[in-house]
């Protein structure tokens, strides 16, 4: 057994080999060790080997998926090899003839297809990044739900694509890992490397040809070099993966460059688009928006909102269908309820074609099916945009399939084949009288002694049974006679003569006894049989309930895109091609929702105008104190720009967005310390990728650049920043900082305004009115922001004196600031007013406790010197 383990564990070095023995899956040697320690599990030995022993642990066949997912989470790769045969065949070919097993499936963090290991509301992407001289092609695929696509991607554009899939594997050309560890290890994707051979374009051409049984690809397309080179890779991974058991993927659909509004990685993370800083999807928008009722809606709206579309009729088009049902809430609520019993289709047809389903996999395709014949109902008569009637044609068509489904399962299946009950009665003949057999067998009995004893004229005539002659017919010996001789004897095969009684049997009988003895075991296998053929119907029809899912998914998304705008009052955006960006009453939908959530106040809606007019500006210069809300406005419009492209209506009351080609977001020196570089650095890397990057169409959002250096490098490295973005990308850009001087730039630059976020001044304290304005700030506020903070009130005071020498130093013609603080009284700890403050209360305290009317007066006298003491 171990040479057999061995031998197999040599062709899967980089996994853990799960190793079937009954009813455990065994790891052994260094698999073991590393398995126990990532599930906590008991590690322990058996045998040995080369005189060491074997280290060893285990885990229940009928658990292991909750074991794997750990594993798979962890970042291991498992290999899983099944006994091929029962013990009792191993046996006939020896006495120690070890049971046939092999790896029937290597399972990887791309490759996944069960639903207790997928996020049902995220996609799971393996992408393959195949190079040919200097042009590049990434390819991705969900094998859960068959998607299949591919694009033109040369290395500079990798980084943003791969945040824009989040694939959760990649293959690459060996040799590549450490070029590329910084953007999978940033990103967290599981890199697998397969060798050059796996890349080759000729015949990743064939690999496709093959899979589709086609002659040319030419029917899906135009495709480079690189793109049958990252397809084949990817076919070929599968086929290794899946051992031949290739997933039913859709034809794959070639994305053209360009098509997708561009968002760098750092952009993704600042915006918190699908993730939230701190990691998880709370907080995140498409968290906040997300109000899909279908597994599959949501996958959707994560690729739309994970890559905004640039084109214009693709949009408008969405925001057509999304208009129709905000105009049509009754419609609108009941597709979402029909939805809302939609299972996932997408996932159970790809397990059904993988030949891992389950029952229930089968009545999901029922369920589905039958709601989208619900739906296109509620649809006959609406006057549908061209998009959605497009569309809604792929919803029917079903009738036969669904009516199959109906007759043949039972409405609520269990998970598994193996213990039977899932096929309807009334479906199968003989299964019907093979479970009637196994539930009823002695009532059959019963009906046929009565059948007997009618046809023989014996009303004493029974049937028994005993373990020497099986089922009988007994008569007393008066009656046999009869049955001896002919007619009845045609049909009553004597068997055995006692003192008493004559027994019979007959053909029937017979084969009744055989099928009641066989019944339990026959009804598993017949059900067993019709869920395969029903597997291979529903196969058969493959494309056509794919297509039915994807048109589900649809109706999901932009219903619930809907019930956004109609629930949220979001207004459609006026998209355009131009360099327009005119929001009226923009508001940012995550930290709305999150005031609301509190209680407190509610946001307040602003106005943003980068529309190049003829006084207008395409750059906003936003000043204002720390809190005042300048990132929040700066991000809002972002935000903005990608809910109108992802096909969204938006939160504001008016929109003119021209077409975002590519969105920048960066804030001055966050944190990088997990990445380990200087924050200076990282800010100056992502500030410089924008001002090479942006172009015309681009829409640019900083946040502080500049503020991780001192005071003047950090003024002068945001001003010259500033005068690029002006000049020479000419791109709209809203650019928050606190470096007041910048202000001036504005009567410089002709694109360029200064804008504001209000704050009052109130007995010393700042109120944060939220209201963008025209104008630069007066001041910064940073020593009252730093009271309501709660820094100590000395440090609060002595900063104001402070604050004000600096200013009246400036006011004064520019004294130098290390005059200025050699002119300073020293700082006092305990300020005086503090100090005042707590005497008196002593004094008050003594005072409190008096009672005037018991004093003497020489008593009083005495009070008073104590009183006195005490200031
Ligand atoms: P800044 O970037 O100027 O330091 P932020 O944008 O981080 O300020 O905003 C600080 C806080 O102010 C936010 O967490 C939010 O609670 C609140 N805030 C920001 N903008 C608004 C708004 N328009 N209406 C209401 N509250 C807001």
């Amino acid at each position: 057994m171990m040479a057999q383990y061995l031998e197999i564990k040599a062709q899967y070095k980089d996994a853990l080999l799960f190793y079937r023995m009954g009813d455990f899956y065994e790891l052994f040697f260094d698999d073991a060790v590393a398995a126990s320690a990532a599930l906590d599990i008991a590690l322990t030995k058996r045998g040995k080997h080369d005189g060491n022993d074997i280290a060893m642990c285990g885990v229940p066949f009928h658990a292991a998926e909750g074991y794997l997912l750990t594993l798979i989470r962890k970042g291991f790769r498992v290999a899983v090899a099944e006994q091929l045969e029962n013990p009792a065949e191993a046996k006939k070919r020896g006495y120690k003839a070890v049971v046939k097993r092999d790896v029937v499936r290597l399972i990887t963090p791309g490759t996944l297809t069960e639903e207790t290991l997928l996020d049902a509301r995220q996609h799971n992407y393996l992408a393959a990044y195949a190079e040919v001289r200097k042009t590049g092609a990434i390819a991705w695929t969900d094998i859960s739900t068959g998607e299949f696509h591919v694009t033109d991607c040369p290395r500079i554009r990798l980084s943003p694509e791969l945040a824009r899939l989040g694939p959760r594997e990649l293959l690459i050309v060996d040799g590549l890992q450490a070029e590329l560890s910084d953007l999978t290890d940033d990103l967290g994707i599981s890199v697998t490397a397969l060798s050059k051979a796996s890349f080759d374009s000729t015949s990743g051409e064939r690999r496709l040809c093959d899979l589709f049984k086609i002659s040319t690809p030419d029917a899906f397309g135009e495709f480079s070099r690189a793109e049958h080179g990252a397809m084949g890779a990817l076919i070929e991974y599968l086929d290794i993966t899946q051992k031949g058991q290739l997933p039913l993927l859709r034809p794959p659909i070639r994305e053209k460059t360009g098509g997708v509004m561009q968002i760098d990685p750092a952009t993704r993370r600042n915006l918190e688009i699908t993730q939230s800083l701190s990691g998880g999807k709370d907080g995140s928008l498409l968290h906040a928006i997300d109000r899909t009722v279908t597994a599959g809606g949501g996958r959707l709206l994560q690729g739309c909102i994970a890559s905004p579309s640039r084109d214009l009729v693709t949009i408008n088009a969405r925001h057509d269908s999304v208009q129709f049902f905000v105009e049509t809430s009754r419609l609108r609520n009941d597709l979402r309820a029909a939805l809302q019993k939609t299972p996932d289709m997408d996932r159970a047809i790809s397990r059904i074609g993988l030949d891992r389903a389950g029952p229930r996999d089968l009545t999901a395709i029922r369920n589905g099916l039958t709601q989208a014949e619900q739906i296109a109902k509620y649809l006959e008569s609406a006057d549908l945009p061209d998009d959605l009637q497009h569309t809604c044609q792929d919803l029917g068509g079903h009738h036969d399939l669904i009516a199959l489904l109906d007759d043949a399962l039972v409405a609520e299946p269990p998970f598994i084949v193996r213990d039977g009950g899932f096929i309807a009665s009334g479906y199968h003949v003989e299964l019907d009288e093979t479970r009637k057999l196994r539930d009823e067998g002695r009532g059959v009995i019963a009906g046929l002694q009565a059948d007997y004893a009618q046809q023989c004229e014996v009303s004493s005539l029974k049937i028994k049974h005993n373990n020497v002659l099986g089922y009988f017919i007994e008569t007393t010996a008066t009656h046999a006679e009869k049955m001896l001789s002919a007619p009845l004897s045609e049909t009553f095969i004597h068997r055995q003569t006692t003192a008493n009684a004559v027994r019979f049997t007959t053909v029937p009988l017979s084969e009744l006894e055989t099928k009641i003895l066989n019944a339990g075991n026959r009804a598993l296998e017949i059900e067993k049989q019709l869920f395969a053929s029903l597997r291979q119907t529903i196969l058969d029809n493959a494309a056509q309930v794919l297509s039915t899912a994807s048109a589900l998914s649809k109706f999901d998304l932009f219903t619930a895109f809907a019930d956004l705008a109609s629930g949220e009052n979001w207004c459609r955006p006026q998209m355009e091609d131009s360099n327009a960006f005119d929001i009226t009453g923009g508001k940012h939908p995550v930290v709305e929702q999150a005031l609301r959530r509190q209680g407190s106040q509610s946001f307040v809606a602003n106005d943003c105008a980068l529309s190049k007019g003829d006084d207008g500006a395409d750059i906003w210069l936003l000043t204002g104190p720390n809190m005042a809300g300048k990132s929040t406005f700066l991000r809002q419009n972002a935000l903005i720009a990608l809910l109108a492209q992802a096909g969204s209506f938006v939160p504001a009351e008016k929109a003119q967005i021209g077409i975002v080609s590519q969105l920048f977001s960066r804030v001055g020196a966050s944190d990088d310390l997990a990445r380990g570089r200087s924050t200076f650095m990282v800010e100056m890397v992502e500030t410089a990728a924008i001002l090479n990057q942006a172009d015309d169409r681009a829409l640019v959002i900083l946040d502080e650049i500049g503020r991780g250096t001192a005071t003047y490098d950090g003024l002068s490295i945001a001003w010259a920043t500033l005068e690029h973005l002006h000049d020479v990308n000419k791109c709209r850009a809203l650019f928050a900082t606190h470096y007041h001087e910048m202000t001036a730039l504005a009567d410089k630059l002709t694109g360029v305004q200064n804008a504001t976020v209000a704050v009052k001044e109130w007995e010393g304290d700042v109120i944060f009115l939220h209201e963008v304005r025209k104008g630069a700030a007066d001041r910064s506020y940073g020593v009252q922001v730093a009271r309501l903070a709660g820094l100590p009130d000395a440090v609060v005071a002595r900063a104001r004196v402070v604050l004000d020498a600096l200013e009246q130093g400036e006011r004064e013609g520019g004294k130098k600031p290390k005059a200025l603080i050699d002119d300073l009284p020293l700082f006092a700890a305990t300020p005086p007013v503090q100090a005042t403050m707590r005497k008196q209360s002593a004094v008050e305290d003594k005072l409190r406790d008096i009672m005037p009317d018991d004093l003497s007066p020489k008593d009083a006298l005495t009070l008073l010197y104590e009183l006195k003491d005490l200031l």
